[in-house]
C-alpha cells in the first residue's frame, strides 16, 4: 500500500482518538510511523494497524475499514479535485474509476496495485460493481463510494450479495442511489 494511505490513516485515528493513541498504535505494532505518500509499505504492516485501532477504539475491523473507506475519499479528493471536478454526477463518476481515475493514479504513482472494477448498469439509479483485488479490501471499496456518494450529495444504500470473503473470485457491490 503506498504512503499516502498510511498518511490519511494517521489523520484519521489523530482526529478521532488523539497523537497519544496514534503514538500507543505505532508501539504496539512496532511501525516507526514515517510514511512518504508516494513510497510503498507492506499491507502487512496497514493490516496489523487497522487490527491495534480495532482494540483502541473498541470497534470490528469491518466498522474500521468502512469508517476508513469514507474519510479516504475525503482526503484524496482533497488532494485530487480534478477526479470528482470533472465527473457530471456520482454513477458517470463511479464508472470513471477502473480506467479514468485509475489511469491518472497509474501516472501519479508507480506500481499501485490498484484493484479493477467491472461494472453492469441496472438502471438510472442502480449500478453494479464487480471487485476483484488480492487484497480482498471490498469493505474499503463500499466506504469510498459511500465517501463519492457523499461529495455528490446523494443517499446510496449498498448490497453486498456476492465476496472474496465468501470464497467468490470477485466481490458484486449494488449501489441504489436515492
Ligand atoms: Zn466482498
Amino acid at each position: 500500500m503506498k504512503g499516502v494511505i498510511f498518511n490519511v490513516l494517521e489523520e484519521l485515528v489523530i482526529e478521532t482518538a488523539g497523537m497519544a493513541a496514534w503514538n500507543s498504535i505505532l508501539n504496539k505494532t512496532g511501525s516507526d510511523g514515517i510514511y512518504t505518500s508516494g513510497e510503498s509499505y507492506s499491507d502487512d504492516e496497514l493490516f496489523a494497524l487497522v487490527g491495534e485501532i480495532c482494540i483502541a477504539l473498541d470497534m470490528p475491523a469491518e466498522k474500521v475499514v468502512g469508517i476508513f473507506g469514507e474519510y479516504l475519499f475525503d482526503q484524496l479528493d482533497a488532494r485530487h479535485p480534478d477526479f470528482t471536478a470533472n465527473a457530471s454526477d456520482l454513477k458517470s463518476f463511479l464508472i470513471s474509476v477502473d480506467t479514468v481515475i485509475h489511469g491518472e493514479v497509474l501516472k501519479l504513482y508507480t506500481n499501485p496495485n490498484l484493484p479493477r472494477f467491472e461494472y453492469q448498469d441496472k438502471g438510472e439509479k442502480q449500478l453494479t460493481m464487480l471487485y476483484r483485488s488480492p487484497r480482498k479490501l471490498c469493505i474499503l471499496a463500499e466506504g469510498l463510494v459511500r465517501g463519492a456518494a457523499k461529495r455528490f450529495g446523494n443517499e446510496v444504500s449498498i448490497e453486498h450479495p456476492v465476496c472474496m470473503h465468501n470464497g467468490a473470485d470477485h466481490c458484486q457491490l449494488d449501489v441504489s442511489i436515492a
